[in-house]
């Protein structure tokens, strides 16, 4: 059994058995990988706190042949993340950052740049002020970044670039279509204002460091939320718990919230006020 060292991000970290436990990670030289734990959940485990999601940590991995399964021997945490676990609107988006990763990235495939944005994505959401919206745009760069790019400059269908009428966008064909390719796709396009469509346009093509520096209020907002998730439940082949869902009311879909997250309320009341529609580049 060969000894593999990578550094990881936990995306996800389960129970498994009497005392052990399954991660599932992002590892910069491996890609998504699951790794089991012998003994994690043992009071003094060797492991402590180092598998908990968001985590970057670094792991000495054995790789059995034939078996896709890691066996995890030791955790150095590099970054714990911990403040992510202290506010609920913090923990919701990025467990929105970690759940999209897990769904649309293949296993075993390494992209150091997937690995570079999630952890700059986690890193930023501390200072965004808006975590809802910066999970937002982590989604759109990282749909870019695993080929799913959303087509906002020609009809994703057949390539048509000049279009008339309001902006239809297409989850299934994974970005803007021409009226006439609209009225043939087999599931409901989503109708955007030209503001939407010009916020998506920038949000694709922008840097990843810059993430939390664009904010979408009011009608693009709305419209940039409904588009996103409805394409990254196309691009997942399933339905992930949202951005807020922690704080969302009465919401029994993802279970129901335990706690009320003040945090996002705040955020939503500072939004209020401000003009529908609007979006800006912070400087
Ligand atoms: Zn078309």
């Amino acid at each position: 059994m060969p000894l593999v060292k990578a550094t990881v991000i936990i995306l996800r970290s389960r129970k498994w058995g009497d005392a052990d436990r399954i991660v599932t990670c992002y590892a910069d030289n491996l890609g998504k990988i699951r790794g089991i734990a012998r003994g994690a959940r043992r009071p003094k485990s060797r492991f402590g706190a180092g598998l908990e999601p968001f985590t970057v940590c670094r792991l000495d991995l054995f790789e059995k042949t034939g078996d896709s399964l890691f066996r995890i021997s030791h955790v150095d945490v590099v970054t714990s993340f911990q403040l992510l676990r202290e506010d609920l609107g913090l923990m919701a988006a990025a467990a929105r950052m970690v759940n999209v990763v897990g769904a649309v990235t293949p296993d075993g495939d390494p992209d150091p740049l997937i690995f570079d944005t999630l952890e700059q994505g986690l890193a930023s959401l501390p200072q965004s002020g808006d975590p809802v919206c910066t999970a937002l745009l982590f989604q759109i760069k990282l749909l870019g970044l695993t080929g799913f790019r959303p087509q906002t400059d020609r009809c994703a269908v057949c390539g048509k670039t000049r279009m008339t009428g309001a902006p239809h966008f297409s989850p299934i064909a994974g970005g803007i279509v021409c009226l006439m390719c609209a009225a043939q796709q087999r599931t409901r396009c989503v109708v955007l204002s030209q503001g939407t469509l010009a916020f998506l346009h920038r949000a694709v093509r922008m840097d990843s460091r810059l993430i939390t520096r664009l904010r979408a209020v009011g009608q693009v907002r709305n419209e940039v939320e409904e588009v996103i998730d409805k394409y990254v439940t196309v691009v997942a082949g399933r339905r992930l718990p949202p951005a807020d869902f922690l704080a969302a009311e009465g919401s029994g879909k993802y279970g129901s919230p335990t706690v009320d997250a003040v945090g996002v309320k705040n955020e939503r009341r500072q939004v209020k006020g401000m003009l529908s529609g609007e979006w800006r580049m912070e400087n």
